[in-house]
């Protein structure tokens, strides 16, 4: 899923800032609607469904924690705060109302869309593609020959790819080394230190934390077993 599928509501009543945001968002590749007032903000999300929400808390007609208590009864869309300095006790409220968090004026663009796209990956994690198989965070697709995690495209060699192929055929099962080999790199091969070595590099790209693995797991002695995954 690509950025350009988002689309993102701008609630703010600075009109030269709210150029700017969408000017921002825009050149990122995300649909962007505005709305300068609360009660506007509401008609757009209802009308609308945006896949998240920027919103300022000093709006014109209603505070914008109080916009956002009234969107968590009817929402669960990522909401990021746009706060004042001196709105330090209204940013705490809006987390508290519901919000997923706050970048805090003045921003870098940087920031702001770093905060975007976060609160967008934590409210929905990508949903397998047609032909993508999914283990735990990882995505692979297997007519493609790519693989991505949370954190973008995972580049595998073409070994790496063939034995992370192979372990997947045999999902939740052990693969022992001697099959991994043979699949891999035909027939009269014995090289278990080199499988190992494409393990680790394998591990190194796949696994949030390498040292404890939870998806491509070792069995002592026998091979190793690609977890099941939710
Ligand atoms: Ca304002």
């Amino acid at each position: 899923m690509t950025d350009a599928m988002f689309r993102v509501l701008v609630v703010e009543d600075d009109a030269g800032l709210r150029l700017l945001l969408r000017t921002l968002l825009e050149a990122e590749g995300f649909r962007v609607s505005l709305a300068e007032t609360a009660a506007r903000a509401q008609v757009e999300v209802r009308a609308n469904r945006p896949d998240a929400a920027l919103v300022d808390l000093g709006l014109p007609d209603r505070d914008g924690v109080a916009l956002i208590r009234d969107l968590r009864r009817f929402t669960r869309l990522p909401i990021v705060v746009l706060s004042a300095r001196t709105q330090e006790i209204e940013k705490i409220a809006a987390l508290d109302a519901g919000a997923d968090d706050y970048v805090t004026k003045p921003f870098s663009a940087g920031e702001l869309l770093a905060r975007v796209r976060a609160a967008l990956r934590r409210a929905s994690p990508p949903t397998p593609g047609e032909g993508e198989v999914l283990v735990g965070p990882l995505h692979v697709d297997v007519a493609r020959r790519t693989a991505r995690t949370a954190d973008g495209p995972v580049h595998l060699t073409p070994l790496e790819f063939r034995v992370l192929e192979c372990l997947l055929r045999d999902r939740g099962r052990v693969v022992t080394q001697e099959r991994l080999l043979r699949e891999v790199w035909g027939p009269d091969q014995a090289d278990t230190r080199g499988l190992r070595v494409y393990v680790k590099s394998l591990r190194d790209k796949i696994e949030g934390d390498p040292a404890r693995p939870r998806l491509l797991l070792t069995e002592p002695g026998v091979g190793y077993r690609l977890a099941e995954g939710e």
